[in-house]
C-alpha cells in the first residue's frame, strides 16, 4: 500500500493497510485476487495514488521473480510477460482502487474518445494551462510536478480536463492536472470536488492575471539592497527602534484580515523605523529612489484594487513581484511591503 498512495496509514483513520497480513512478496497477487478494498479506504486514497513508485519497485525485482508474477496472472490478461507485468500490476491495482472508491471506469472506447478530447485541448490551451498552474498539479491534496525531469531534460506530463464537466471548455473552465489527478477525475462526478476545483482555478487564475498586470510595472532595482541591509539586522539594531502602529488598524480590519493584520503590525512594529533609516541613506546615496519606489508601491496596490483582490492576496502579490524583481526571501520581502502600507502606499483607510 505504501507503493500506491501517498496516504500515511495514520491517515487511514480506522482502516488498516489489509496487506500487513499477507507477506509483502504475495501482497500483489493476493490483491488483484480478491480485487476490493474498503470503499472508505479506497476513497482517502484514490486521488493520492503513485503508481510510477509501484512499477519502480516492481522493475526492481529480478527477472524470474517478474516472470512468476506474470505467469500468475496470465489467466487474467495473457498478454502479461516480466517486462510488462509492472505497469500492467499498477494499472490493475488503480482500477481496483477507482472501483472500490465507488468510481465506473470507463470503457475502451470511452477511454479513446476522451483521449482525443484531451489531446484536441492540450493542443489549444496547454501551454497557457501549465503555465497557469506555475508548474504544478492545482488538484487539492496533490501538488505534485507537471514536468518530468530526466538528467537536465524537463518534459512537461500534464493533462488538460474540464473543470465543470456539464460546461463548454472555454479557458475558465480548464485546468492542467497531473495524470494521475486527471484520471481519477474524469471518473469523478463528485459536486464537492468540481467545487474545490472552480476554488483553485479562480486562485491560479487571479494570480496569474496579478503577474502579468505587475510584470508590465517598474520596480526599482535598489530595493535588492534595501532588502540585503534588512536582512543584515540583527536583534541589538532594532533595540529601541520599535513604533506602536495605530495607523495600521485604519487600514487592517483584524475582525476580517486578523492573519495578515497580525503580520503587518508585528513586522511594521519591529522594523519600520530602522527600514525607513535605510531606504533614506540609499535614497541619499543614489542607490535608491526613494519617492519613486512610493509611487510604484501605490500603483502596484492601486491596480491590484481595480482586479478586487482581497487584502491578503493584494499583500501576496506585491509581496511576489519583490520576490521575483529581487530573488529574496519572501519573509524580506513581506518585511517591505509592511513598511508600505505604514507609510500609507498600500491599503487605504477603511472607511466606517
Ligand atoms: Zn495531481
Amino acid at each position: 500500500m505504501a507503493m500506491i498512495t501517498t496516504v500515511t496509514e495514520e491517515e487511514w483513520g480506522t482502516c488498516k493497510d489489509p496487506s500487513n497480513k499477507v507477506k509483502a512478496d504475495n501482497s500483489i497477487r493476493t490483491y488483484v485476487k480478491r480485487a476490493t478494498l474498503p470503499k472508505k479506504l479506497a476513497q482517502a486514497i484514490v486521488y493520492r495514488l503513485t503508481p510510477e513508485i509501484l512499477v519502480k519497485r516492481i522493475n526492481e525485482r529480478k527477472h524470474t521473480v517478474r516472470k512468476l508474477l506474470a505467469e500468475d496472472l496470465q489467466p487474467y490478461d495473457a498478454t502479461m510477460d516480466a517486462d510488462n507485468v509492472a505497469k500492467n500490476v499498477a494499472d490493475i491495482i488503480v482500477e481496483i482502487i477507482q472501483i472500490s472508491a465507488g468510481l465506473a471506469p470507463k470503457s475502451d472506447l470511452e477511454k479513446q474518445q476522451q483521449q482525443q478530447i484531451e489531446a484536441d485541448l492540450s493542443r489549444r490551451f496547454g501551454e497557457f494551462l501549465l503555465q497557469e498552474t506555475d508548474g504544478y498539479c492545482p488538484f487539492p491534496g496533490c501538488g505534485r510536478q507537471l514536468h518530468i525531469v530526466n538528467g537536465n531534460k524537463t518534459s512537461p506530463l500534464y493533462k488538460v480536463s474540464l473543470i465543470d464537466k456539464s460546461k463548454t471548455s472555454s479557458i475558465d473552465n480548464l485546468i492542467a492536472l497531473c495524470p494521475n489527478c486527471y484520471t481519477t477525475y474524469q471518473l469523478d462526478d463528485s459536486k464537492q470536488v468540481c467545487k474545490e476545483l472552480k476554488a483553485a482555478k479562480r486562485i491560479l487564475s487571479i494570480h496569474k492575471q496579478s503577474v502579468q498586470l505587475l510584470d508590465n510595472m517598474a520596480l526599482e532595482k535598489g530595493i535588492i539592497g534595501v532588502i540585503g541591509k534588512i536582512k543584515d539586522l540583527k536583534q541589538k539594531d532594532l533595540v529601541g527602534a520599535s513604533l506602536d502602529p495605530k495607523e495600521i488598524k485604519q487600514k487592517l480590519d483584524p475582525d476580517k484580515d486578523l492573519a495578515i493584520y497580525g503580520v503587518v503590525n508585528y513586522y511594521v512594529n519591529t522594523y519600520f523605523l530602522k527600514v525607513k533609516e535605510i531606504m533614506m541613506s540609499l535614497d541619499k546615496r543614489g542607490i535608491i529612489d526613494y519617492e519613486e519606489t512610493q509611487d510604484q508601491m501605490k500603483a502596484f496596490y492601486r491596480n491590484l484594487k481595480k482586479k478586487k483582490l482581497t487584502k491578503v492576496e493584494i499583500f501576496n502579490e506585491i509581496v511576489d513581484k519583490i520576490h521575483r524583481v529581487s530573488l529574496q526571501e519572501n519573509i524580506y520581502c513581506q518585511i517591505v511591503v509592511a513598511y508600505f502600507i505604514q507609510s500609507c502606499e498600500v491599503f487605504d483607510v477603511i472607511t466606517k
